[in-house]
């Protein structure tokens, strides 16, 4: 029997097989994926200080940055609504932080972890699916996809699956937008110098962030606006997006790679069931709006990396373990879904009564510093 099965190794099951792999424990990581290559090499990850300083302890970080283009850090965030008053910056300088947070490669996140599972003592199984999490009292059982019934046994399973699909037993809550994400590349006539964007339209936040030598643009819309703004010619879709953004943001120079996916806010209620612990976005997956998601994921990799240290082998997967872990992260991840999810319903709707007091805030927030050091140490730690 091993000690710990983790169900995906991708960035955030790789980040809990890394935290643990300078111990003595017998972990096997699995992966559907093949050796190599990457599901998501489509997508830029949004990541804060604090995830930044997590993979520092991981040894992962220096070889992500050194990739050219990998990691992009944000200096200033500047928000705004369009039509209504309030405008707040964020700036990293205030903070004393070398920036508020990174656009990071998820290519290149993926590829910096592997090299170092690779390098580790962790038995890494790349091109192995698991169909199904399931435990007795005294072992997980995680059963293997296209073989006979073939079982892995381990004191503790960590699902890292992104969608948590394979373990029984644990309700999911979800909640559909109604909104898809536009996402494209976007060039400016100008260097970004790291600025962000977010504007808040009467058809839902629309985010800029700087990755490399273009911006990472994610813009929301309702499902039947879609078709026909991915069927613009690039020109009059550069020409929508500057109308949208008003005189915050100009010189828009072009486009590429546009695609959409749905919105929705889909969390596992309880994290643990029997001899099983569910991470990242198995268990949790957030609007991008408040870029939350992903830095949720990799602290919860952290923390149960910490849990399974303290424990001694023999009560490695016992329930109380489990528990001590699932209230370790209990405050931070719903005020994690919360902060995300009451944002999405402060800014989408274009009531003049709610615009009203929504410029107010993004006013007081520039106003009053201690709020917005609150706000900010929020977007850039969590909140733990
Ligand atoms: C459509 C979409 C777009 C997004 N865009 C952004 C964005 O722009 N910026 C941002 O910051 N975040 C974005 N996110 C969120 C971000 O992708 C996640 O926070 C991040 O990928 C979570 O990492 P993870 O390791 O938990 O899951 P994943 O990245 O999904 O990794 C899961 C791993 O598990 C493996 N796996 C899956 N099933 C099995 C199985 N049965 N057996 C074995 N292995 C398995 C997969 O091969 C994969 O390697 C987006 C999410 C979605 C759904």
């Amino acid at each position: 029997m091993h000690d710990l099965v983790i169900v995906g190794a991708g960035p955030v099951g790789g980040a809990l097989a890394l935290a643990l792999a300078q111990t003595d424990l017998d972990i096997v990581a699995l992966d559907a994926r093949a050796a190599g290559s990457t599901m998501r090499g489509d997508r830029s990850l949004a990541l804060s200080h604090g995830t930044r300083l997590i993979f520092e302890r991981l040894g992962v970080w220096p070889h992500i940055a050194k990739v050219g283009g990998a990691v992009t850090p944000i200096a200033t965030i500047d928000i705004s609504q369009a039509g209504g008053f309030g405008v707040t910056r964020l700036d990293a300088d205030e903070h004393d932080l070398p920036a508020l947070g990174y656009v990071v490669s998820y290519r290149a996140l993926q590829a910096a972890l592997d090299d170092a599972l690779a390098q580790s003592r962790v038995d890494v199984r790349f091109g192995t699916t698991a169909a199904a999490v399931g435990a007795t009292p005294a072992y997980a059982a995680v059963t293997l996809a296209g073989t006979q019934d073939e079982l892995l046994l381990a004191r503790i399973a960590a699902v890292a699956d992104g969608t948590g699909t394979a373990v029984a037993g644990i309700a999911r809550e979800r909640r559909d937008y109604e909104q898809v994400a536009l996402v494209a590349k976007v060039w400016m006539e100008r260097p970004h110098e790291g600025r962000a964007f977010e504007r808040f339209t009467p058809s839902g936040p629309i985010a800029l962030l700087p990755e490399s030598d273009h911006y990472s643009l994610v813009w929301t819309m309702a499902p039947a606006k879609a078709p026909a703004t991915l069927a613009l010619s690039d020109d009059a879709f550069l020409a929508s997006l500057a109308q949208h953004f008003g005189a915050r943001v100009t010189g828009f120079a072009g486009v590429a790679e546009r695609r959409t996916f749905p919105l929705a806010l889909e969390f596992a209620r309880t994290t643990i069931a029997p001899r099983t612990a569910v991470i990242g976005n198995a268990a949790q997956a957030l609007h991008p709006i408040a870029g939350q998601g992903f830095n949720l994921g990799v602290r919860d990799a952290f923390e149960l990396a910490q849990t399974i240290i303290r424990v001694p082998r023999d009560q490695l997967g016992e329930w109380s373990m489990l528990e001590s872990f699932a209230a370790r992260r209990r405050g931070d991840r719903y005020a994690g879904i919360a902060f995300t999810h009451g944002l999405t319903q402060l800014f989408a709707t274009d009531l003049s009564i709610v615009r009203w007091p929504r410029g107010i805030a993004l006013m007081l927030l520039d106003a009053m510093p201690p709020v917005k050091r609150a706000f900010t140490r929020k977007m850039l730690f969590g909140i733990s």
